[in-house]
């Protein structure tokens, strides 16, 4: 590689990483390797390598103004930026074409496609849940487009794993088994959907009977291991360890692995770090809240799936008052549905108003300082009786300023009663507090995702209960 080029490209990721979050700067910027930096006319010419159309195409559309300022900043006005996009597998022996607006040719290996034979019982798929049910939004892109770049080529794409995290309800079960479907349906290929619960129960009883190598045997003869909810595996250090050695087996051989959790692998509690290095191997990507928008082309959807009529007002209603996650949307629609069948009556605005009225009331539910304070420690991991104690152990403090910020954005209290809550301290800490936390949250990138994703999990909190 020329050497010019790769000095260029790590002058430009230097800038880059200063202005998108550290996620993003890991999963789409760094897998980029640069080429050749060679002279164009007039022009400078710096060449990369993006793993995948996909990735590429993702660049172009996200980042391409602040690529664009970039490749200027470092190599002057004449400098242009040229990607190729690698058609072979990432540790294969490179072979580049020129980026085109035509997705790259696949390696899929074509004579592997064969019709689905195997049975679809033991797969522990449902086949309810699929891409064309699964309605896109800003809230899920990220992660259903990658979930769709693996259904196309499990285990030949760079996310491997993909780990999709977010909150209750947001679709991430919804995902993993339209993964598994297409890949199942698509390619005739072994899948294996199983929870992490139900994978440590597995694994509990084959070493109760002494069948730890048929258990393992199992999870490996597979060519996509689904995991959901990896977050409790947090703290089963011989669950962790069978499940690292699976999830190596698999993975040297190409073999798929898709992934679930409520939260992203580093917040995951007891959670050891050689498998935490392992997740970061793919891509990580979350799912949010649905925007309104969205909300109405859920409703809309579950409505023609469930075959009724509901008039646009009474989605909008809906849309406007259940926010939190999808499945509190689906739940106000079959509540609906059945008031209407039981009182054969059309679903209308005043049957949602009446009938939805503890829905709209809780999801008003005014939170306290101590809902706050246990959602932050939970996810810090902090001792919550310490946020009012004298401790000024950094991660304490921090703990405790980010509580702090959120009283002061969830509840109506004054600084001085958040303050109080927090073991009588004055009103001016709490002030400087948030100053702090807002400071923190421009400067660097990991911190404003820890704060988004605390912000939303309160977020849950202040809606109904499922
Ligand atoms: P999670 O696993 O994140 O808790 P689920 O995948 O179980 O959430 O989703 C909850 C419900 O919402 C499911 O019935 C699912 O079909 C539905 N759902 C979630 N996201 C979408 C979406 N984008 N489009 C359509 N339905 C969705
Ligand atoms: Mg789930």
């Amino acid at each position: 590689m020329n050497q010019s080029a790769a000095e260029a490209w790590t002058d430009c990721l230097e800038i880059i990483r200063d202005n998108v979050p550290a996620q993003t700067y890991l999963t789409w910027f760094e897998t980029l390797k640069p080429i050749s930096l060679v002279p164009d006319g007039d022009l400078v010419r710096l060449t990369l390598q993006a793993p995948s159309y996909f990735n590429y195409e993702w660049l172009d559309t996200h980042f391409s103004s602040l690529i664009v300022k970039t490749v200027a900043r470092v190599l002057g006005p004449n400098g242009r930026l040229h990607y190729r996009i690698e058609v072979t597998r990432p540790d294969a022996p490179t072979a580049v074409a020129p980026a085109t607006r035509e997705p790259a040719p696949g390696t899929v290996d074509r004579a592997a496609r064969k019709p689905a034979t195997r049975s679809k019982a033991d797969t522990g798929l449902h086949d309810s849940y699929t891409f064309d049910t699964f309605i896109e939004g800003d809230c899920n892109r990220l992660a259903r487009n990658a979930s769709v770049a693996i259904s196309y080529r499990p285990g030949e794409t760079p996310y491997n794993p993909l780990f999709l995290y977010g909150g209750v309800g947001l679709g991430k079960t919804h995902l993993l088994h339209a993964v598994g479907n297409e890949v199942f349906r698509k390619w005739g290929k072994r899948v294996c959907y199983a929870s992490s619960e139900q994978f440590t129960n597995d694994f509990v009883r084959a070493i109760r009977e002494n069948t730890a190598n048929r258990f393992a045997e199992r999870y490996s003869r597979v060519d996509l291991l689904i995991i959901d909810d990896v977050q409790f595996f947090g703290g089963k250090e011989k669950t962790q360890e069978e499940f690292f050695h699976i999830f190596n087996r698999l993975h040297t051989q190409k073999k798929q692995l898709l992934l679930a959790a409520d939260r992203p692998p580093q917040a995951i509690k007891g959670l050891k770090e050689r498998l935490l290095s392992r997740f970061r191997w793919g891509l990580i990507a979350d799912l949010q809240t649905p925007e309104l928008e969205t909300r109405m082309a859920i409703l809309n959807q579950k409505a023609s799936v469930y075959g009724v009529e509901v008039p646009p007002d009474v989605i909008d209603f809906v849309a406007q008052h259940v926010r939190s996650n999808i499945r509190e949307l689906e739940g106000a629609l079959i509540r609906l549905l059945a008031q209407s069948t039981f009182s054969n009556e059309d679903i209308s605005l005043n049957m949602a108003r009446e009938y939805l009225g503890d829905l709209i009331t809780s999801s008003q539910v005014t939170l306290t300082t101590d809902h706050i304070q246990k959602i932050v420690c939970h996810y810090l991991n902090v001792d919550q009786r310490l946020l009012s104690g004298r401790t000024r152990r950094r991660e304490i403090v921090q703990a405790r300023h980010l509580a702090m910020y959120f009283c002061r954005e969830f509840t109506q209290h004054t600084t001085s009663k958040i303050g109080e809550a927090f073991g009588g301290r004055d009103h001016s800490t709490v002030i400087h507090a948030i100053k702090s936390i807002n400071n923190q949250i421009e400067t660097n990138a990991n911190f404003k995702s820890v704060v988004k994703n605390v912000r939303q999990q309160i977020g849950h909190l202040r809606a109904p209960a499922s």
